[in-house]
Order: structure tokens, then C-alpha cells, then sequence
């Protein structure tokens, strides 16, 4: 229990204001993860040293603490219980700069990404990473589950875009690894511990982010091909042109592109062309007409070469919009299908057409009323995967066999970029290797060995 004396405690250190529990807590939106408040108390710091103390304090009273950014995170990674507290990092939300010269962003861990991306887009550059929950997602939070998101075929995963951190040890003590520059070998890479840790190591506050040049004048097809392996050929003709610069393709296989359009609309878009595969793709160019024009001739030759069957470029910001929120607002699967059972997978792109194929049957073979959806990041066979239908909740057990049936053979991985949390703790205690779980454990053990970052989550 978090007794009066502890409370007493953290409130001297993050004064009255930097406490929540009771019905000031009650009116903060618990997230994606209905469990994320339950500790009851939320701390909330405004500056590492308060972090720091925060930490020494629960460190010694062996009180648990569960980090949270902006808590969009799909895979249980902020859940707390009652005898914890939440340690919000909402307050450490300075950009502290930005170097155009050195396209580097220094950015405290509560930083949302898009105000980065604002804040990059007033000097041309962007944060090289792009995810639908940007308005609440914060860099701290994004370090911390390695986030990946539509940008990362090109940029790379958020381990690729940081060049320094800063993290509040469990012990209150403060690694300062705030390196700027790409080549940094110092020993080990200690900083790449905490990237993914969900939480369970350290606290990050602050960071050193790579940025890249901002996107100019961008163009916006919707496409339909006649399968997977068509749409990965397509993506490897594309990305081979050098008169355009694909910046995203993002992948819909035909089950969730039918209901998404169909419930999102519009009626153009619910009416588009039948087809096994869709993708979304963008390109861009200095010059905004022939960003068009150049996406429609590389779409005339995939027609030509069939690999795609028909295309629709948006003409507008708004019909762009509407592409894009067929793929983005993919709650709407939740909202038609209630109580979905949902896989973050990936599968190496020369398998991606097998895999599918295989999935789509294994679920037919359950019976009509379950069905199978995928869509995700084709560049990297990031598929997310949904099985809707009435009968899921008494069958998740099969159902989950059959979707990481052969991941492991293949090459692929039973999680991609949404982290473990506590949803997929079973399976990465089953599925990797039990010297690198050891090793993980003695990490754990060596860093935080009363066990209070994040309790309960990944090891
Ligand atoms: C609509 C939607 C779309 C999404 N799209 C993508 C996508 O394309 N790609 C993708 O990768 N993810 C995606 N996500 C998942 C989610 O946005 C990411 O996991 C994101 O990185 C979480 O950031 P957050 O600030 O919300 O973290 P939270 O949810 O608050 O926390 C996530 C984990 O990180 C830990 N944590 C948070 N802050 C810190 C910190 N400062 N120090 C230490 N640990 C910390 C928490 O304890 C928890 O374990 C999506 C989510 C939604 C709701």
C-alpha cells in the first residue's frame, strides 16, 4: 500500500501540484489500456532532479514505479496496481534545441512527437519518424518502446534516430550519455539498454535526436494490386526510382481495407477496385507538380507491368486526408468488431505473400464467424494483425498458435514494434532464446536489483 508517509514524501520532493490520486486522477484519460491508472497515485515531476529524488526515495522504500509518457503504448507497457505509483513524465516537455547545422534535436523525455515535428518543421527538418499517435506519444515514451511507425523502411526504428540519452537510474544516480554526433564508440553502447526497456531499467529524461531533411511537396496514390508478392515487387521497383522518393507504403491487405473503407468512407473510396493487396503510398519533390506527375508515370508502368490494377491519386489535401484515415484510424476495426485479439508482427518481406495466405486459411478453418485482418508497414513486413468475430474470446489460445505458428522459421518476430508490456510476456518467455532471457534477467537484476522500475513488465 502507498501509505500516507510515502505520499507525505513525494510530495515534498514534486510539491502539492506534482501529486494526483482520487478524483484528480480520475479525470486524467487513462490511455490506451484501461488499466493504466489503477496504482491510484500519479507523481508528477517537473525536472530530472525531481526525477532523480523521486526514484532514491521509492528505490529505498522499495515502492514500485511505472513511467509513463503519453501513454498510447499497445502492449500493457503502462498498466500499474495498487502499491505503485505512476511516474508521469508530462512535465519534462522542453525542447531544449535544435541545430539545423548539425540536424540534431536536444528534447526533454515528455516531448510529444509532434511538437518536435513542429518544432523540427521550423528549420526544414523532421524528426525521420512518423507514427498516427503523435499528438500524445512523447519521445521519452517512444525511446522506450523503440517505436517504428511508417517512416522506419527509411530512417530506421527510434534506436536509429537517438545519438545521446540522459536516464535516472533506479538508484536516483543520473547516466548522462548526451553524445551528438553518429560515430561515438566509448565501450559498450549502454545507452541501446534503455532503448526498449519499456521502463523496466531506468527513466529516460532527455535526448539527442537525429533529424532529417523535412519532406517538400508531397504526392498521395491509393493503389490496388493483385497480391502481396505484386505490392512488395512494386515497393522494390519504387524504391529503386531515382526520380522519385517514396517516403511511405503502407500495406492493407483486402479484408481491412473493404471494412475500413466501408465504415470510414468516402463513397469513391468504399467503391475502389476489388483486389487481394492495397497500399498507400507517398512520395515526394521540390516541385509539387512534378511530385504528381512523377508518381502517376511510376504507376502507368506498374499497370503496364501488372503489378497494379488500378490507383487513385488524391488531387487534394482533403482526398489525401481520406486515404490516409483509411489506414490510420484503424480503431475502426474495434468499433464494427468489438473485442478483437490483436498481433504485432513481422515477417521478412520475401515471405510476406506465404504467410498471409497461410494465416488467411488457418482463420477460415476456425469457421465463418472469425475472421482475419492485416495491415501494418510494408517496407519493413510489419503486419498488424486482428482476428475479429464472436467466437475469438474462447479461442485465443488456437488462434494465437496459428498467427506465430512458423514467425520464428521464417525469420520474422512475434513482436515488431509495439514492445511486451505484459501482453506478450508468455511469449517472449517461450519464444527467444533462453541465453539472451538470461542475460536480460542479469541485466535487470544488476541495474534495478530491488526490482521497482516497472515491475511485472517484459522479464
Ligand atoms: C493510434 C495509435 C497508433 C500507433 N501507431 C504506432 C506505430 O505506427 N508505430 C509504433 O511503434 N507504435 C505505435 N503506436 C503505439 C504507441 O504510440 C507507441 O508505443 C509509443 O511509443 C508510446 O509512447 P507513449 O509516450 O504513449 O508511451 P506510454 O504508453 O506512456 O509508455 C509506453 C512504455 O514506455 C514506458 N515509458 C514511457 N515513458 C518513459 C520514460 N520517459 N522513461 C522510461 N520509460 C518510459 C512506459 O512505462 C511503458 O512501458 C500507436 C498507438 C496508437 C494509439
Amino acid at each position: 500500500m502507498i501509505t500516507n508517509d510515502i505520499l507525505a514524501s513525494l510530495r515534498s520532493i514534486v510539491g502539492a501540484n506534482g501529486l494526483k490520486t482520487g478524483e484528480a486522477l480520475m479525470l486524467i484519460h487513462p490511455g490506451s489500456d484501461p488499466h493504466n491508472l489503477d496504482a491510484g497515485v500519479m507523481v508528477s515531476p517537473g525536472n530530472r532532479e525531481q526525477v532523480a529524488a523521486v526514484l532514491r526515495f521509492c528505490n529505498e522504500n522499495k515502492v514500485g514505479v511505472v513511467p509513463h509518457g503519453g501513454r498510447t503504448g499497445l502492449a500493457g507497457g503502462g498498466v500499474s496496481t495498487i502499491g505503485e505509483i505512476i511516474l508521469s513524465l508530462a512535465g519534462l516537455n522542453r525542447i531544449e534545441s535544435i541545430s539545423a547545422t548539425a540536424r540534431i534535436a536536444i528534447v526533454e523525455s515528455g516531448v510529444t512527437l509532434q511538437a518536435l515535428q513542429e518544432a523540427a518543421a521550423e528549420v526544414n527538418l523532421s524528426a525521420g519518424i512518423n507514427i498516427a499517435s503523435r499528438g500524445s506519444a512523447t519521445i521519452g515514451g517512444m525511446i522506450s518502446t523503440n517505436a517504428g511507425g511508417m517512416e522506419a523502411f527509411r530512417h530506421g526504428v527510434m534506436r536509429h534516430r537517438v545519438l545521446g540519452l540522459e536516464v535516472v537510474l533506479p538508484d536516483g544516480s543520473i547516466l548522462g550519455d548526451l553524445s551528438q554526433v553518429t560515430k561515438c564508440n566509448e565501450g559498450y553502447d549502454l545507452k541501446q539498454l534503455f532503448i526498449g526497456a519499456e521502463g523496466t531499467l531506468g527513466v529516460v529524461t532527455r535526448a539527442v535526436i537525429k533529424l532529417t531533411p523535412a519532406d517538400e511537396f508531397t504526392a498521395t496514390a491509393l493503389v490496388a494490386c493483385p497480391s502481396a508478392t505484386h505490392a512488395v515487387a512494386l515497393l522494390e521497383k519504387l524504391q529503386r526510382d531515382r526520380s522519385l522518393n517514396l517516403l511511405r507504403a503502407e500495406f492493407m491487405a483486402s479484408d481491412y481495407f473493404v471494412l475500413a473503407a466501408a465504415n470510414l468512407g468516402p463513397a469513391s473510396l468504399a467503391a475502389f477496385t476489388d483486389a487481394p493487396a492495397y497500399l498507400i503510398l507517398e512520395t515526394d519533390d521540390p516541385d509539387q507538380q512534378a511530385a504528381q506527375s512523377r508518381l502517376e508515370d511510376a504507376l502507368g508502368l506498374a499497370i503496364e507491368a501488372g503489378l497494379v490494377v488500378d490507383a487513385i491519386l488524391a488531387q487534394s489535401e482533403k482526398e489525401r486526408n481520406e486515404i490516409w484515415n483509411i489506414r490510420e484510424d484503424s480503431s475502426v476495426v474495434d468499433r464494427v468488431h468489438p473485442g478483437g485479439y490483436w498481433f504485432d508482427i513481422s515477417v521478412p518481406l520475401h515471405a510476406l505473400e506465404a504467410w498471409l495466405t497461410r494465416f488467411h486459411e488457418a482463420i477460415a478453418a476456425l469457421g465463418p464467424d472469425i475472421k482475419g485482418l492485416a495491415f501494418g508497414h510494408l517496407g519493413d513486413g510489419n503486419l498488424h494483425v486482428g482476428v475479429v468475430g464472436e467466437a475469438v474470446q474462447s479461442d485465443k489460445d488456437r488462434i494465437k498458435s496459428l498467427v506465430y505458428a512458423n514467425l520464428r522459421d521464417i525469420g520474422g518476430s512475434f513482436s515488431a514494434e509495439h514492445g511486451i508490456g505484459v501482453d506478450k510476456k508468455p511469449e517472449l518467455h517461450a519464444l527467444v532464446d533462453p541465453v539472451k532471457l538470461n542475460l536480460m534477467r542479469a541485466i535487470k537484476a544488476t541495474i534495478d536489483p530491488n526490482g521497482i522500475m516497472n515491475p511485472g513488465k517484459v522479464v
